[in-house]
């Protein structure tokens, strides 16, 4: 096709050609200029070619001269910013280096300071190898008191044991809550029988059905069932010896806040000249009182200044015992020194193993009735006597 078209139109396309090879010039053919030699003319031609050249020859020149300029304000822009940016860099890592210094020299971060020894437990990091003691609250939950003691301990990184009363769980939504918190928070739930019936006026299976009574009432509410069981008015017999599945946990300082009902007492108690807290022990408070509410704050804040841990029961239990625990048997404390001599680590410096307290025949401080010597002679031996 392209080519009968060339055919068809065979003048047109020489003429076409012709002006093309001239009307590059701009001008007119003329005859006179037809006739001109030559030579000339291809000389000029020549010429114009050398000097479209030339022009070329130029503007590539001088685009590659604007491309080098380009570079090299981008160099210098680059370059200007990496100055204007360094130093902010330098200063970053200068108080990158300062947050890190400050870091290392604060005492509260323990994987740093004590990474061998201490381990995770409850929501908190603790260490074995240093004192720890066990506050214990009985008769619970009271919302009022239970969380002042909550807010005291976790200040502290502390933890206690609250020994409760099965049917008061969940008698309202704020003691729920407050049980509920306990397990959330790492707090020991514990059980205190299901209605602060004295065990000794109890047949065997009634005292099964109590403590199993209470435990669900207890896991009911926040999904953790109790452990470790404490006698309500603390009386022990045979029954209760071969019916309760859990081990039965007393104390060896008892505060007597119930009779006292005074803050100032009750720290007395714990931290009075004539009582020497020591690893181990097992203080015995009640969550019903406000008063006792307003000295655990202090207590909880002196003890651990002296350099005491302040843990739950059973993890007394787990770091003093090595979990050598029978059920149905009476603990009143666990001291490195009731351990046998093959289980007996080196204690840690400063750690006060030395001495046993003077025992006192404990009372449950909630039951007024229950007179020391009524206690004493119910409770056998080994409530006081080592593991
Ligand atoms: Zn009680």
């Amino acid at each position: 096709m392209a080519q009968n078209s060339g055919r068809n139109r065979p003048s047109g396309g020489r003429r076409t050609t012709r002006q093309a090879a001239y009307g590059r010039t701009g001008r007119r053919s003329s005859p006179r200029r037809t006739t001109a030699p030559r030579s000339s003319s291809s000389a000029r031609r020549r010429k114009k070619r050398r000097k479209q050249g030339t022009q070329l020859l130029l503007a590539y020149l001088l685009r590659a001269a604007s491309i080098l300029l380009i570079l090299l304000l981008l160099w210098f822009v680059v370059k200007g910013i990496a100055g204007i940016f360094h130093p902010k860099d330098a200063e970053t890592e200068t108080v990158t280096e300062e947050t890190e210094t400050v870091t290392e020299t604060e005492p509260e971060t323990p994987e740093e300071t004590e990474p061998d020894n201490r381990i995770f437990s409850n929501g908190r990091y603790i260490d074995p190898s240093r004192p720890m003691v066990a506050l214990t609250y009985d008769d619970g939950p009271e919302p009022k008191v239970g969380n002042v003691i909550m807010d005291s301990l976790l200040e502290v990184d502390g933890r206690c044991t609250f020994f409760m009363v099965g049917n008061t769980v969940a008698r309202s939504e704020e003691s729920k809550a407050e049980v509920k918190r306990m397990a959330e928070e790492g707090f020991e739930v514990a059980n205190h029988s299901y209605a602060h019936k004295y065990y000794n006026k109890l047949s065997s299976q009634e005292v099964i059905d109590d403590v199993l009574k209470c435990n669900q009432a207890i896991k009911d509410v926040c999904g953790v069932e109790p452990t470790v069981f404490r006698l309500p008015g603390g009386i022990m017999t045979d029954a209760v010896r071969n019916s309760v599945k859990m081990p039965i946990i007393s104390w060896s300082i008892d505060t007597l806040d119930w009779k006292t009902r005074e803050a100032a007492a009750t720290i007395n108690a714990v931290l009075g000249e004539d009582v020497h807290v020591q690893d181990g022990d097992i203080i015995l408070m009640h969550e019903l009182y406000v008063s006792t509410g307003e000295a655990s704050k202090v207590i909880i804040q002196t003890l651990t200044n002296l350099g005491f841990q302040l843990v739950t029961v059973s993890e007394l239990i787990q770091y003093r015992s090595g979990g050598l625990i029978e059920p149905g048997k009476q603990y009143g404390h666990f001291y490195l020194s009731d351990l046998p001599p093959e289980m007996l680590q080196a204690p840690a410096e400063g750690e006060s193993a030395e001495s046993t307290p003077e025992e006192t025949f404990p009372t449950d401080g909630a039951v007024p009735e229950s007179t020391e010597e009524s206690s004493a002679e119910s409770l056998p031996a080994e409530s006081t006597a080592s593991l």
